[in-house]
């Protein structure tokens, strides 16, 4: 799938990836581009990559969302290809370094480990072309999870997802972390369009309708 916005003049590209079903995001604008994510085997968006390198438009870093291994499974491959920095937040290094063990925990053949080049943090603004790009810690799926923020879109990792939420039961979780990050998210502007790790695009408005599960956490833990 390929979403393009004339007006703004900045495209994204989205593969749904791997037994996990991770949303894997290749986004550029202006002769830049950046890899959200690189799941297990983000073949379509590595050829995509590959023919708009032939246009002039360069891969400038591999931004991840969390270190949960379905999001960073291939960091490596695409290191290799482009040698390009990844960008974690270091709350997170600790699974992008533990990637034997991740791998045990859901099955999967082991990748390279590939420490993270940049660290991530709130209010950081990133680029890509002439698009700034908003980082967001939203913590409590994992303990470095952030967003990335741009023009009404939020690429969210597992924060949130159409009508539920990231799993709280993996090391590292917490729930009423988790609870005030969700808290936030369904404060943005309704019409925010929410690309979520897993699933179907959502946004805000619908989400802080229809997502009786973020609101069942939330009045839980402000009970
Ligand atoms: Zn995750």
């Amino acid at each position: 799938m390929v979403n393009s916005d004339s007006l703004s003049s900045w495209h994204l590209a989205t593969q749904n990836c791997g037994p996990m079903e991770t949303n894997s995001f290749l986004l550029w604008q202006n002769r830049e581009a950046v890899i959200i994510d690189p799941s297990i085997g983000a073949d379509e968006l590595l050829q995509k990559m590959r023919d708009l390198h032939s246009d002039g438009i360069r891969l400038i870093a591999i931004w991840n969302t969390h270190g949960h291994i379905d999001h960073v499974y291939d960091n490596a491959r695409w290191k290799a290809e482009f040698d390009v920095p990844i960008f974690c937040h270091s709350a997170d290094h600790f699974f992008l370094e533990h990637l034997r063990e991740q791998s045990l925990w859901f099955g999967l053949a082991e990748p390279e480990v590939v420490p993270p080049d940049e660290l991530l943090h709130e209010g950081q603004t990133l680029k890509v072309g002439d698009l700034e790009v908003q980082v967001l810690e939203l913590p409590g799926h994992s303990p470095g999870s952030v967003a990335f923020y741009f023009d009404d879109h939020l690429v969210s990792g597992d924060v949130i997802f159409h009508h539920s939420y990231g799993r709280v039961d993996l090391p590292g979780a917490d729930a009423k972390q988790l609870g005030r990050s969700l808290e936030r998210v369904l404060q943005m502007p309704a019409q925010t369009q929410i690309l979520c790790g897993h699933g179907a695009l959502t946004s805000v408005g619908a989400e802080a309708q229809g997502n009786t599960a973020a609101r069942d956490l939330m009045a839980k833990l402000a009970a």
